[in-house]
């Protein structure tokens, strides 16, 4: 792709690939090298709106397939994605900036696969016949598909996250208008000919590019979409939730995940897991390793770990075999990192490793994979997600001391700890304020049937991804009583 002269790529809307409206194209630009790669159609509110209506007049069709149909379709769709998965992998790689081999090659295997794990858990949709007073009634309960789902996605697994909704979506019978992140919007128009060459009915699935506050609000907006499904920052999650007042959410918004050691924890792993957590996809993900929280009497230790483990990671060109961690996607995080750490440093923090850009590398969003020790629980780290290659240490006394830090964010996604003392673990995992507890693993560690969400009470979102999860949310109950006299 990047030998060739960049192509002008199309929507797909209503089965068919069409220019914007206006006729408008904006650059996709590969993080790696800062060359354009293709050049995506910028949709307009107008664009937004044909698709909007091709979803409302095909919702009817995917909604009528039988389950065992649209579960054969899933199939489908996984069966095209895995004959181009070599071709998907390097795509991925060159518009979001991840290592092809460590990481851009497992992202396609997993959005494969959410495909076949869609296909599976849709045919255990059952209801329920409910016990009633009256005797001549017999009342039940089924699902039903909502209608049309707007889904807008981010670019930090511009795959794998997007499957995550329409794998389900799809399964449970929905039409979809999807508007992926403009940074990387070329592997989505790939994967929508998936959907082409997998025979997805046309119109049930519509991909409109463009700026989400443009396209992504239409969609959610819109009277013809019966639901938003949206992951990506709080900011933009809470202002969706106030644009679709009234329809079904499924918001999965930041994280600021707390790793805390205790001091009976066994160290050597936990540095590996804590550097996999706050390095892997260079620190681009919502479940990553925010914070370090660590005990006073192991905290050198596992700061001199940690900086081995920096050491080991191997920074550069995303395609070439050895590469473990790519650019950073796009200047809006990579300037948070450098406000993190200025913030950071200047509150007292000291670099133990890495601590800036490498622009040697022939992009500034290359960033190093940096260990900061002494992070004050005032710094932003402490309550914004940084969102880059980061492992901030912060020392703590008691376990006391470390419950109220780990949950000061206001955010509460995932969160891991690291100890040999069982009681420790359910003690202390049950009183950590995030979605999913990790103990003694990575805090990304995660299935895709496991149920992924924020905790109530913090700005991490509503609802749950996750195999049967994401169906019951992307899907109506209905009752049904008949009166036998
Ligand atoms: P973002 O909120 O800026 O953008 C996310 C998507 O929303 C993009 O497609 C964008 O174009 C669109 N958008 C922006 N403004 C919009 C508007 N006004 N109306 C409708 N759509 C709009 O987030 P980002 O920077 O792309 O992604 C990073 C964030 O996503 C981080 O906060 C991260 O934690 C979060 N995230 C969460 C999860 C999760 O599962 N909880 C997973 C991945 C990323």
């Amino acid at each position: 792709m990047s030998s060739q002269q960049p192509q002008q790529l199309k929507m797909y809307i209503d089965g068919k690939w069409v220019a914007s409206e206006s006729g408008a194209y904006f650059a996709a630009e590969n993080p790696a090298t800062l060359a354009t790669i293709a050049y995506l159609a910028e949709g307009t509110r107008e664009d937004a709106r044909r698709a909007v209506a091709a979803a409302g007049k095909h919702a009817t069709e995917i909604a009528g397939m039988s389950i065992w149909e649209r579960s054969r379709l899933c199939r489908r769709i996984a069966d095209v994605m895995e004959q181009r998965s070599a071709e998907l992998a390097q795509v991925l790689s060159q518009d979001q900036g991840k290592p092809l081999y460590a990481e851009a090659e497992y992202e396609v295997k997993s959005a494969i696969e959410g495909f076949r794990e869609a296909s599976e858990q849709i045919k255990w949709l059952e209801g329920n016949t409910i016990p009633v007073e009256n005797g001549n009634k017999r009342v039940f309960t089924f699902r039903q598909p909502r209608g049309v789902y707007a889904v807008i996605t981010p670019w930090n697994f511009p795959l794998n996250i997007p499957v995550e909704y329409l794998a389900p979506g799809l399964a449970a019978g929905n039409a979809i208008v999807w508007v992926p992140a403009p940074t990387t919007s070329v592997i989505a128009i790939k994967l929508a000919e998936c959907f082409e060459a997998a025979g997805v009915p046309p119109g049930v699935v519509n991909l409109v590019t463009g700026p989400g506050p443009v396209v992504g609000d239409e969609i959610v907006a819109h009277p013809g979409t019966h639901a938003v499904g949206f992951t990506g920052s709080p900011q933009t999650g809470e202002h969706i939730a106030r644009r679709a007042a009234g329809k079904p959410l499924l918001l999965e918004l930041g994280g600021n995940g707390p790793t805390v050691i205790l001091e009976d924890a066994d160290l050597e792993l936990a540095a590996a897991a804590t550097a996999s957590g706050a390095f892997f996809n260079a620190g681009q993900v919502c479940s990553a390793t925010e914070r370090v929280l660590v005990h006073r009497r192991v905290h050198e230790p596992i700061a001199d770990l940690l900086v081995a483990q920096a050491k080991k990671v191997q920074l550069g060109d995303p395609l070439a075999r050895g590469t473990t961690m790519g650019p950073l996607n796009n200047r809006g995080v990579a300037d948070k990192m450098d406000r993190h750490l200025e913030d950071g440093i200047k509150r007292g923090a000291r670099v133990l490793f890495g601590g800036e850009r490498a622009r040697e590398l022939g992009s500034e969003l290359f960033y190093r994979p940096t260990v900061l020790d002494n992070v004050s629980a005032e710094s932003f780290i402490n309550y914004e997600e940084s969102f880059g290659p980061l492992a901030p240490l912060m020392e703590f006394e008691d376990v006391d001391e470390a419950l109220r830090i780990a949950n000061s964010a206001g955010l509460g996604l995932v969160a891991s700890l690291f100890t040999r003392d069982i009681r420790s673990a359910y003690r202390i995992g049950e009183k950590l304020r995030a979605g999913i507890v990790n103990v003694n693993d990575t805090s990304n560690y995660w299935e895709l049937h496991i149920p992924f969400g924020g905790v109530s009470g913090t700005r991490s979102g509503i609802g749950r991804l996750g195999g049967k999860h994401t169906i019951m949310e992307m899907s109506d109950l209905r009752t049904i009583t008949i009166d036998l006299r």
